[in-house]
């Protein structure tokens, strides 16, 4: 791992000041070492990938296409978001380079150097650094005990919003809290951006209804992804948005890249009208709360007595909170030495700590062997620590 941020030259843009490497990238460059178990990325099981086929796949594919994606993918999302109770039509959807790239979009049309933007916290980190490049200054907000007050005085341009199962916390909001981060937003007139990728990866019953829908009068953005219930290889998410706020993002998805690769919109729409998809995000679910409840089984065995967490309902990761404010980084540093990995808590926060003592920890990636092996060695060196 390399800690240390390149210099900035002097004839590079102001912004690429605020450009420091992903904390993920770094630690997954030394995942694929031999013998490396990783609870460090969000990867989705490999042998979850579907097989492609591509010999019906039109010619014309291969051609530039519509910026907003193709026609007839848009409308299948629309009507699956109306489904899960978002009013929106066919034109409100914007297909997505994954949505990923829909962070960056927001962050273009929103953020100038000092903009405030309401984060929870902790919460995804890439958000936070694509926010960052930017110029944004975080205003923090607790999702499940909102302070209407504070977002009303702080003024931020957007409040950024994971409500279903939360990278990383993995919790879920309710329905009161969901009512209740709506009503805030339509108060305060900011516009809700609700990220949702882990939606179809649930395991208790819960509320998932996108938080937009809950709106009055605020603006909105809702996207979703691809990644996680199909392939994250595929690069494909999409966003909705209302009417006033669609066309800029149109305008910078085209200035980005003109628009998302076609043979992937076309892959995913064979994918969403298989009659056997809902069977598969089913047999999906299954697969992965088996590892879960195995993971979590592990976590007792070795963290019982070091760390609390909550299950979570739905999504890829546990949230150890140690009994120890320890830095996260540096016990990372030694567990890679000793050949595992997982994500330190320090980068999900929007204010710099010098350490949090909490650990982001993905299950659905190793084995049930690998799982009891690597939190073994892991609770061993929190032993140490503390
Ligand atoms: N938002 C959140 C909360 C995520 O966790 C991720 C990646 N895991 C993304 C967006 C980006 O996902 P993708 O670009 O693969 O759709």
């Amino acid at each position: 791992m390399n800690p240390s941020p390149p210099t900035h030259p002097a004839h590079f843009s102001t912004r690429t000041r605020y450009l420091h490497p992903s904390p993920i990238r770094e630690i997954l460059s030394v995942v694929n070492r031999p013998g490396m178990i990783s609870f460090a990325g969000g990867l989705p099981a490999l042998d979850s990938f579907p097989r492609f086929n591509l010999d019906s796949m039109p010619q014309e594919i291969l051609q530039y296409g519509p910026s907003e994606g193709e026609w007839a993918l848009r409308q299948r999302i629309a009507e699956e978001l109306q489904e899960r109770g978002l009013q929106c039509t066919a034109e409100q959807v914007l297909i997505l380079s994954g949505s990923q790239q829909g962070i960056d979009l927001v962050a273009k049309l929103f953020i100038d150097p000092g903009t405030a933007v309401a984060v929870e916290s902790p919460t995804y980190l890439a958000a936070l650094q694509v926010f960052r490049f930017f110029g944004a200054r975080f205003v923090a907000y607790d999702a499940e005990k909102l302070d209407v007050h504070a977002m009303q005085r702080e003024k931020p341009v957007f409040a950024y919003a994971i409500p279903t199962f939360q990278n990383p916390s993995g919790r879920c909001l309710d329905a009161t809290q969901r009512d209740a981060l709506a009503a805030a937003c339509d108060a305060a007139r900011i516009p809700l951006f609700e990220d949702d990728p882990y939606r179809d990866l649930v395991y208790d019953s819960c509320e998932r209804g996108p938080v937009c829908g809950r709106l009055q009068r605020a603006p909105w953005i809702y996207q979703g992804s691809f990644s996680k219930s199909l392939a994250p290889g595929l690069r494909l998410g999409y966003l909705a948005a209302s009417p006033d706020l669609l066309p800029f993002l149109t305008s910078l998805k085209q200035a980005a890249d003109l628009h998302s690769n076609r043979v992937s919109q076309w892959l995913v729409l064979q994918q969403l009208n298989d009659p056997a998809r809902s069977r598969h995000l089913d047999e999906l679910a299954q697969r992965y709360r088996q590892r879960r409840d195995n993971f979590e089984m592990a976590l007792r065995r070795h963290f019982g007595d070091l760390a609390s967490w909550k299950t979570p309902p739905g999504g890829l990761f546990f949230w150890l909170t140690l009994n120890r404010r320890i830095d996260t980084r540096q016990l990372l540093s030694e567990a890679i030495e000793e050949s595992v990995a997982f994500m330190p808590g320090e980068p999900f926060l929007p204010v710099d700590v010098d350490s949090c003592g909490q650990l982001r920890l993905n299950f659905s990636h190793a084995s049930e062997a690998q799982a009891e092996l690597g939190l073994g060695k892991l609770a061993a060196l929190v032993r140490g620590f503390i």
